[in-house]
């Protein structure tokens, strides 16, 4: 198993924690990209989003409430903003399916 993101999963690589469960870990961005920044990954090795399939579909779900359940957690009431990054030209640089949960300033758009 050489995927960043399942050793982070499974403790053998140190993260600070924010949500867990048997499906999802969630864990402090190492580069944070605003006063909030987690990150939300299934336990289970899904390369990308576009490698998401069918029996997937639960889980897609489950990982968005958990999404909104931090933002919730972290008080992020006047709002956030939840990434999910696919593929090369969508700026996916670890290959493990994550969401993003950003919050804390103020977002613009388009992202760029
Ligand atoms: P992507 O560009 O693939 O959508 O996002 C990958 C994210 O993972 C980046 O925001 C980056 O800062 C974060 N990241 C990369 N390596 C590590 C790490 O070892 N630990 C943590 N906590 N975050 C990481
Ligand atoms: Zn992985």
């Amino acid at each position: 198993m050489s995927c960043l993101f399942c050793k982070i999963a499974s403790g053998e690589i140190p993260s600070t924690a924010v949500y867990q469960d048997d499906l999802v870990y969630a864990f402090a961005d190492i580069n944070p990209k605003s006063p909030v920044h987690i990150l939300v990954i299934p336990r289970e090795h899904i390369g990308s989003l576009a490698e998401a399939v069918d029996e997937h579909r639960p889980l897609l779900g489950h990982l968005m409430w958990v999404a909104a359940e931090i933002a919730r957690r972290k008080g992020l009431a006047k709002g956030y903003r939840v990434v999910v990054n696919s593929g090369d030209e969508g700026g996916q640089t670890v290959d493990h399916l994550h969401l993003h949960v950003m919050g804390g300033r103020q977002m613009t758009w388009p992202p760029g």
